[in-house]
């Protein structure tokens, strides 16, 4: 008996979230609706899935910020997070950031690269094919736009290696101590890409997977300090080499 009755308000408490998290999603689309647009076919079947996603304890208003990017004030392509903890289109912080040294939300001092911001982006994955299909043509055709740019830039950046290569120019080499303006320049290339394209950008140096696989400890030393990541220690204060590899690693394949 207990049980069945716990099991009536617990179907009675599910019901209600249910209609809670309807509510929800509606209100969520309207949210991912452009001001000027309205939407011809609701269907509530092809947004019930994102509910679960939504939750009950989430104010909506709160998710709406958080997919919002207020630079384009648009919902964000590729989210990335900035340490204050706000988020931009991966493309609007960059260039944003070649600018002014602020966060364009609340002003702090940026200090550190942003990161991609994974939660939001997974939101966006799951909620992007919900969205209508009018909508979806736009974000789609937006998010090439930013693909673009980021491929014109890593275009720009090959460029200039094989023009630079053609004149014969030496690259920075990651055995090598490197000055403090060759350690800032070279940051500058780790901020701005990510994936295979840092991988690419690594490559020019010779610090890749197999280097830092195989480097001797000193040589692990003088890379940690190039790319300036801390070198971690043992509690006998020995340096902590097997951890070093793995800081190392994240560099390349952040
Ligand atoms: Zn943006
Ligand atoms: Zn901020």
């Amino acid at each position: 008996m207990q049980d069945e009755h716990t099991k009536t308000d617990d179907d009675k408490a599910e019901n209600s979230k249910k209609r809670g998290r309807e509510t929800e999603v509606e209100e969520l689309d309207s949210l991912l609706e452009e001001p000027s647009t309205k939407r011809q076919n609701h269907d509530n079947g092809t947004t019930t899935n994102i509910a679960p996603l939504v939750g009950n304890n989430i104010q909506i208003d709160e998710l709406g910020e958080l997919l919002e990017c207020c630079i384009c004030k648009d919902i964000m392509i590729y989210p990335y997070i900035l340490h204050c903890s706000h988020s931009f289109c991966k493309k609007c912080v960059v260039e944003w950031l070649r600018v002014n040294k602020s966060c364009p939300t609340c002003r702090k001092m940026i200090l550190k690269p942003p990161a991609q911001n994974k939660h939001v982006q997974l939101i966006l994955d799951l909620l992007v094919p919900k969205i209508d299909e009018e909508e979806r043509t736009l974000y789609n055709d937006r998010k090439k736009e930013h693909e673009e740019f980021f491929k014109a830039e890593l275009d720009r950046f090959k460029n200039v290696i094989s023009n630079a290569t053609d004149s014969g120019t030496k690259f920075l080499k990651i055995d090598k101590r490197w000055s403090e303006k060759e350690k800032r320049i070279f940051r500058i290339g780790l901020e701005r890409y990510e994936g295979e394209e840092l991988k690419t950008y690594c490559e020019l140096t010779g610090f890749t997977k197999e280097y830092i696989q195989t480097a001797r400890p000193s040589q692990l030393l003088i890379a940690a300090r190039n790319v300036d990541t801390q070198i971690p220690q043992l509690v006998t204060n020995a340096i902590d080499y097997e951890l070093l590899r793995k800081i190392l690693m994240d560099v390349i394949s952040s």
